[in-house]
């Protein structure tokens, strides 16, 4: 079967790879028939040193369960599943806290001996734990892009704004404009936020983050702005701030344009070691948090807005490849030419 793997920088390509099968009695086989390219797969993009083997990628799909192990149970060949960035068993002290993405079976698609979902098929360990059965069939065209997120974005954009405490009749302010962004506007908003600042430069994701119900927009960075922020919020700062991009920059942006008390959610993957801004963030009691979110455990909440169109969170997908096209859609985000990218393998 075809599956997508990077060589290197900038070398995206397709290759024949053997077929999946169940390894492990927990195991599933799923035949994708969505997946996407992740804003965070544009890190090894723009830096992976060469290697040989080369690494599987791609992270978030819908697909059909082909086969399944002894010891699975809540998933079924032909059942139509949507497929969390993380694998985990839904049975550990974590995953019952609703963490999942500190499953003590944790792993992630692309890594560590287990394949990525760019590719016509893959193994899915856990199961179980790890796929959810969609209520609505194959063919269901229209819901599919919106349904595709809830495999990272739409979750990763909720959790922001969960850590970030967002509250009704309050300030929001998201820093970053790429999918993950737009989609933590989308939960701002969803969780009541009154005001709702995007911060990002690219008109046509600035377009979709107004759509989604942005109320400004400060596309200004450093410390205009951090200005610009305070005095959109009465000189105080935001009381919730999304932090989705990962970069020293954004991250000491999002500290600074925080209201003291207030709180940042961070789900930009880091960069960095270091997280900046400690001084402003203590002296003025802003608590930060967050990490991969469970996105396993936000489904839940967030299926029944998106099956009743009150959310549409699919419309950060404005171009859809096959997996021939895919080196091409990575090149297309990375150059901002495209949001997000889908891949109907
Ligand atoms: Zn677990």
């Amino acid at each position: 079967m075809r599956a997508t793997v990077m060589h290197a920088a900038g070398d995206v390509r397709i290759e024949d790879i053997p077929d999946p099968s169940i390894v492990e009695p927990t195991d599933a086989v799923l035949r994708v028939t969505r997946a996407c390219i992740c804003g965070s797969d544009l890190w090894p993009y723009a830096s992976m040193e060469p290697s040989e083997t080369g690494q599987s990628m791609g992270h978030e799909a819908i697909g059909v369960v082909e086969a399944v192990g002894s010891d699975v149970s809540a998933v079924h060949p032909g059942d139509l599943v949507v497929m969390p960035f993380a694998f985990s068993d839904g049975t550990c002290a974590f995953c019952h806290e609703g963490l999942s993405t500190a499953c003590v079976h944790v792993g992630f698609f692309g890594n560590a001996g287990v394949n990525g979902a760019q590719a016509e098929a893959l193994r899915v360990p856990y199961a179980d734990g790890t796929l959810f059965k969609l209520p609505v069939g194959e063919d269901d065209d229209e819901l599919m892009p919106s349904l595709l997120t809830l495999s990272d974005v739409m979750g990763t954009g909720h959790h922001a704004a969960v850590v970030a405490g967002v509250t009704p009749g309050k300030a929001a302010a998201v820093v970053g404009d790429g999918a993950v962004g737009l989609c933590g506007v989308i939960a701002a908003k969803r969780l009541g936020a009154e005001q709702i600042i995007i911060m990002g430069r690219h008109e046509d994701r600035i377009a979709l983050a107004r759509e989604f119900g942005a109320t400004d927009v400060v596309s200004d960075r450093g410390a205009e702005a951090v200005e610009r922020v305070r005095e959109l919020t009465g000189g105080y700062g935001a009381h919730s701030v999304l932090e989705c991009v990962g970069l020293e920059q954004s991250e000491l942006t999002a500290i600074e344009i925080a209201r003291p008390g207030g709180a940042v959610g961070r789900v930009g993957v880091p960069q960095e070691e270091k997280m900046p801004a400690s001084q402003p963030a203590f002296y003025n009691n802003v608590t930060v948090g967050g990490g991969p979110a469970p996105v396993r455990a936000y489904i839940d909440e967030l299926l029944p807005d998106i099956l009743d169109g009150r959310i549409e969170p699919g419309k950060v997908f404005d171009r859809t490849v096959g997996l021939d096209g895919v080196p091409d859609g990575y090149r297309a985000m990375a150059v901002r030419e495209s949001i997000k990218v889908m891949v109907r393998p």
